[in-house]
């Protein structure tokens, strides 16, 4: 069983969404997310990534098809299939008064996890915040805000992590830190999937990649095969 699979997804924007009304996003896409590896979505800006993830994340209601995650439906059995996937929005959304452990404490009560089962302390060691535990969301820098924000997707142990753009603007040291949280994150068994446009950020980290232009699909392939099409 694939980690996601995604079968002819249809996305058209209504006019009620705004300024692309009417405009079709993902026009009948279909692929499948293997377990286990790091999944690169590549797609410049406009292509529909966005639109995928959120549909995936249960934010945006798809038009036509279907997707699964961890073999759950994501209509017939959302709840599942939300509680498989964590997902890294690209912007950076906390209260600004809270602490870095407050967030993934409140994180963790959302999802009705019970105090002796949670695991703030581990992940904000995981994504070497411990010593930030307690200082104001406000005060943190970019990257850690960033770190804190694949910890606060990981509360609820999801099998699947799904990072949307996660190095768009960042600059070349906190790109390789960020990297490296995602290898190491993959080495622990978390199925990875990422959005970017940058095409050697795919290469570097994934080992099979799907290119999306205009809502359509027009290439998944190991990374290996990619490159030496190119
Ligand atoms: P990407 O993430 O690859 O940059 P998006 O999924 O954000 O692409 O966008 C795909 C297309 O859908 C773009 O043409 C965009 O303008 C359009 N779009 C995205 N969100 C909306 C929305 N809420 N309402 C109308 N059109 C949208
Ligand atoms: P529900 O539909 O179950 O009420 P929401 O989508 O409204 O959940 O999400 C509520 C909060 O939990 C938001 O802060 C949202 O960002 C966060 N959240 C929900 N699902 C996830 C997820 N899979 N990974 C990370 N954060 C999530």
């Amino acid at each position: 069983q694939p980690a996601i699979r995604i079968d002819n997804l249809l996305k058209r924007y209504g006019a009620k969404d705004g300024d692309g009304g009417g405009k079709l996003a993902l026009k009948g896409v279909s692929f499948d997310v293997p377990q286990g590896g790091i999944f690169g979505l590549l797609g410049p800006n406009g292509a529909g990534k966005s639109t995928l993830i959120n549909i995936l994340a249960g934010l945006v209601d798809k038009t036509d098809g279907s997707a699964e995650i961890w073999g759950f439906d994501i209509d017939r059995n959302r709840r599942n299939a939300k509680r498989s996937i964590g997902i890294v929005p690209q912007e950076i959304v906390f209260d600004p008064f809270f602490t870095p452990f407050e967030v993934l404490e409140n994180q963790a009560g959302f999802y009705g996890i019970p105090k002796a089962e949670r695991r703030s302390e581990e992940l904000l060691e995981a994504v070497r915040l411990s010593d930030k535990r307690d200082a104001y969301a406000r005060t943190l820098s970019g990257g850690m805000k960033r770190r804190l924000l694949i910890a606060k997707a990981m509360v609820h142990s999801p099998p699947i992590l799904v990072l949307d753009e996660p190095t768009a603007g960042v600059d070349v040291e906190l790109r390789r830190q960020l990297w490296e949280l995602v290898t190491e994150l993959n080495e622990q068994g978390v199925t990875i999937v990422l959005t970017t446009h940058y095409l050697e950020e795919a290469e570097e980290l994934c080992e099979r990649i799907a290119i999306i232009n205009h809502g359509e699909l027009i290439a998944n392939k190991p990374t290996r095969e990619l490159i030496g099409m190119a």
